[in-house]
């Protein structure tokens, strides 16, 4: 045995387990399992063609070597994008740890409070710096976060608008490129007309709804929008302020200037740019927009004994529940991303920010007095951090600055521009200011000193308070800080803890190794904006990750533009409608969905402007096959797509697949494959077998990408050849086809950072250890399927009664005994486990799925569990105390002097035997959902009291 083999840590069970397992199966080999799961007919032939596995060590020393290809020049670029210091607590405690990084979305409220009040953290600074009343907890980036902004004031427009007519969307001259591409792409199908020019010589007519402006502009122009935006307000246009969030330290909010909403990106605070992100985008705006707000928003709440405890708030409003009536796609956002912006505010407090920009906009003024004396003009009135200067030849500055491994912004053959950041010195003012008298033959020799001088006009100084919280003055040392983090950290279940079997989200290792070269500044420093010759490890690991997924796929070509599974479903879908509209088809509108598909699927349809027609499920969980293939027929003439999960979200390879692809490409469709259950696909089918045209991965579940608590998220969308033309583009660095269509995120490549996760995944594991991954993912579902099924109800299996790689465990037969599925989710917790996916697809039940990963023992301790839980549910009697209706029971219930249930301590906590060991408390009671969407507040201060102020 190669005990230095990867998949041989990447799987969980041992080779001493598996005949065991297979026996409780009841089959003699794994293959033949798999023979009975999925399909003969759409069965790959061949073995994944991949090169052979790297092992760890290999793999270490292979992505160093490559990071080297990286040139780590200074960048100066700007355009959203800057140089950052993660301070070291921050880096070694969270982003490295995963105990954070591999936590799930926080749905479950009582074991997620530690992250939870890390995004409440995050709300809380946003709201503040923003100077508006209610913040979510990320979107994915600015230009997205632009976008929804958008979309929500047009699904908002006033009453006195006429409704017809009202369809304009003003975009300022000033807002940056990837924004208003991406504004480009997103308004289209929604029928929002985009007009562009200066916002001080805009004239709105009644068709105008809303507006956008960049502060300061994205070259660096600092604009006093107040009466912009009054002028704006008295003519009913709703205004969008993108704002740099750093500069919002010292510079007026926009929230004072009255804009309605503001949107940007917290990476300044703290994130790496890692050649494009992952990043969090904000979004702030009033209190009146509350149930339209896109993505996640943490909210206060109470617990069962009243206690403070925070959840996710109002969440009827998200696209589980509203579907295609959703206000936006979102399901993953940024959160790891968002905890660390949040934390590195907490770190440095109100003063810390205020000194950080105060001396970034100091060595600004510096820069600009030297430039002056060089005899250069700069343009730019005020400014914070940005100067945009005229020159001789942009283009012999270029050549001396990249010598110097210097990167500035070149606009045009005569100007330039040149953003600083927190990681410039007085010592790189100087070189700065040498490389442009070189390139201009003026003699300069000064040497600098650092002053503090600041030029913001008065107008648009900041005169108002923030991060007046106590969390944001408490943590300032180190040792005080590291004991926060941890302090949060202990209050949440990770898979450091236990396997957390989410079906549908696929929550595998998220192995060391392949997280190691995220540390690196090699990798991480990496202005997206580059030239693509500084970047040539990226694009070298880029392209083979790009060719090993249309392997993987049998697809011929992918873009890992999109920034989440949603993301890539609207990519994929905008990429048929192109399709379609180059073959003079622009009216195919109509998309095919099954009732049991996920609801980013119709919420995104509906924002690539699709109409959505819901198609049956039959009796036995299956697509109604007949249902299907008549809607297909029905709309003929304007159908434009099928959307369909494979296997199916109920976990059943489904062998009507094909005959349904036929008949929608019978009908002039296309085949878009939702690939979030790729990982029972992986080297034993793909998606262009079956007959699929597009599908989008999501790389942070099949792909080993942490979850990072809900985000970030790669949902790249792979493609069939005839539509490799239209994959999506970016304004300032070229990629996707020939027919580009416009941006889907800010950064050319999307998340590219974390997409070095998924390259070692692939590159260590090569085609076995990848198949193998996929087999024993099958195996460890049917395992658990095998022990459980003797005690409950296992809806819908594969035609020979097994499941895929997740399966459904049907609670509905308790409820007439008045449990709920909640409290079996809720008791879960008490015995060290995080719920599986509730009510999903069916309502009522528990989708589980426990990945590879899982070992047989950890296997073993979870069915323990489900069937323990099974007994108290047995003895159950309505109206009586039970450990089911307590749950989760807390250490302080436990220890309090009195015990008022009829259960004992030991019951209520300790279960099982293999609890004592390693027990997780619950830091609070069960949470009460009603009382904080009744109530909300979701940031650190009260609204009120931020009024008042
Ligand atoms: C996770 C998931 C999605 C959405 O992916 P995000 O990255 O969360 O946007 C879509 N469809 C299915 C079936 C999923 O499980």
């Amino acid at each position: 045995m190669k005990t230095d083999s990867f998949t041989l840590r990447h799987l969980g069970p041992r080779e001493d387990d598996l005949s065991e397992m297979l026996n409780t199966i009841g089959v003699n080999s794994l293959d033949e399992l798999i023979d009975n799961t999925i399909p003969n007919h759409i069965k790959l032939k061949k073995p994944l063609n991949l090169p052979s596995p790297m092992s760890e060590y290999e793999f270490t020393s292979y992505i160093q070597n490559l990071s080297k290809k990286n040139k780590e020049y200074k960048s100066y670029i700007g355009l959203g994008y800057h140089p950052t210091i993660l301070p070291a607590v921050i880096q070694r405690n969270i982003f490295e740890n995963p105990s954070w990084y591999t936590s799930y979305t926080p749905y479950q409220a009582e074991i997620s409070q530690g992250r939870l009040e890390a995004l409440l953290n995050y709300q809380t600074v946003i709201s503040d710096l923003t100077g508006l009343g209610l913040a979510n907890s990320s979107l994915l980036d600015e230009g997205t976060a632009a976008a929804e902004a958008m979309i929500m004031l047009y699904n908002n427009r006033s009453r006195t608008q006429k409704k017809n007519e009202s369809v304009q969307f003003f975009v300022s001259d000033d807002v940056l490129p990837q924004t208003v591409s991406i504004l480009k792409t997103r308004s289209e199908s929604l029928g929002i007309e985009l007009i562009y020019g200066h916002h001080e010589e805009v004239e709105f007519t009644s068709k105008v709804f809303g507006a956008i402006v960049q502060y300061p502009t994205k070259n660096g122009q600092i604009y006093d929008y107040t009466h912009f935006i009054e002028n704006a307000h008295q003519l009913d246009v709703k205004v969008v302020v993108a704002a740099d969030l750093l500069s919002l330290a010292i510079l007026k909010s926009p929230g004072e200037m009255g804009a309605d909403v503001a949107v940007g990106t917290s990476q300044r605070f703290g994130i790496p740019m890692g050649y494009g992100g992952p990043h969090a985008g904000y979004f702030a705006t009033k209190e009146e927009y509350k149930r339209s707000v896109p993505g996640r928003i943490i909210g206060v709440t109470i617990d069962m004994d009243g206690n403070h405890a925070l959840r996710m708030a109002l969440q009827t409003r998200e696209q589980h529940i509203k579907r295609e009536k959703a206000t936006s796609n979102i399901c993953t956002a940024q959160v790891l991303l968002a905890v660390m912006a949040g934390m590195y505010a907490v770190y440095h407090g109100a003063s810390g920010l205020k000194y950080i920009a105060n001396k970034i906009h100091s060595l600004t003024n510096i820069l600009n007095q030297e430039i002056k004396k060089l005899g250069l003009k700069q343009e730019n009135t005020a400014f914070f951090d940005t100067l945009k200067i005229k020159v001789t030849t942009a283009n012999s500055i270029k050549k001396i600055a990249e010598a110097s491994k210097i990167n500035l912004l070149y606009l045009d053959h005569t100007t330039i521009g040149i953003s600083l950041n927190e990681t410039t010195t007085i010592n790189d003012v100087e070189k700065i200011v040498s490389i442009l008298a070189e390139a201009e033959k003026v003699k300069y020799s000064d040497h600098l000193n650092y002053t503090e001088i600041i030029t913001i006009p008065n107008d648009v100084k900041r005169n108002t308070d923030f991060l007046t919280h106590e969390v944001f003055e408490s943590y300032h040392s180190e040792t005080e800080m590291m004991r926060y983090i941890k302090r949060l950290e202990k209050k949440d279940i990770s898979l450091t803890d236990s396997m957390i079997s989410l079906g549908s989200c696929t929550m595998k290792l998220n192995a060391a190794s392949e997280m190691l070269p995220l540390s690196s500044s090699s990798w991480n420093s990496i202005h997206p904006f580059v030239p693509i010759e500084q970047a040539q490890g990226y694009q070298e690991m880029l392209r083979d990750l790009e060719h090993s997924l249309n392997t993987i796929t049998g697809f011929s070509a992918t873009s890992l533009q999109p920034n989440s599974g949603a993301q890539g479903e609207y990519t994929g879908l905008k990429v048929i409608r192109a399709y379609h509209a180059s073959r003079g088809e622009s009216h195919r509108n109509i998309c095919l969905i099954p009732a049991s598909a996920h609801g980013t699927n119709p919420a995104s349809a509906v924002m690539a402007g699709l109409k959505v027609v819901v198609t049956k499920t039959s009796e036995d969980g299956n697509i109604d096959v007949e249902d299907l293939i008549a809607k297909a027929e029905l709309h003929k003439d304007n159908l434009a797509a099928l959307m369909v999960t494979y296997p199916s979200t109920h976990g059943v390879f489904e062998s009507a697949i094909m005959d349904i692809t036929k008949a929608i490409h019978k009908n002039g469709g296309q085949v878009y494959m939702d690939g979030a259950n790729m990982n029972a696909q992986v080297g034993l089918t793909n998606p262009a077998t079956v007959g699929a045209d597009v599908c989008h991965l999501n790389l942070h579940k099949t792909f080993a990408i942490p979850h990072g608590g809900g985000g970030p998220g790669v949902g790249p969308i792979c493609v069939a050849k005839h539509l490799a033309p239209f994959l999506p583009s970016n304004p300032i660095v070229k990629t996707g086809g020939q027919h580009a269509i416009t941006a889907v995120s800010s950064a050319p490549w999307g998340s590219a950072l974390v997409d070095l996760i998924s390259y070692g995944y692939i590159k260590m594991l090569g085609a076995d250890g990848l198949t193998n991954a996929t087999k024993f993912a099958i195996l460890n579902a049917n395992y658990i399927k095998s022990k459980l099924e003797k005690h409950f109800k296992i809806l819908y299996t594969g035609e020979n009664g097994f499941a895929a790689h997740e399966m459904i465990v049907d609670f509905r037969e308790f409820k007439e005994k008045g449990i709920e599925v909640g409290d079996i989710a809720k008791r879960l917790m008490d015995y060290g486990f995080h719920a599986p996916t509730l009510s999903f697809p069916v309502a009522g039940t528990l989708m589980i799925e426990p990945t590879e990963s899982e070992s047989k023992q950890e296997l073993d301790r979870f069915c323990d569990a489900l069937i323990s839980i099974k007994s108290e549910i047995e003895a159950y009697k309505e109206g009586q105390d039970s450990v089911l209706k307590n749950a989760p029971h807390t250490q302080s219930m436990l220890t309090a002097d009195e015990w008022k249930f009829s259960y004992s301590r030991k019951e209520a906590a300790f279960p099982l035997p293999y609890i004592s060991t390693s027990k997780f408390w619950p830091p609070v009671r069960r949470v009460d959902d009603a009382y904080g969407d009744r109530n909300l507040v979701c940031s650190c201060t009260p609204i009120e009291d931020y009024v008042e102020a």
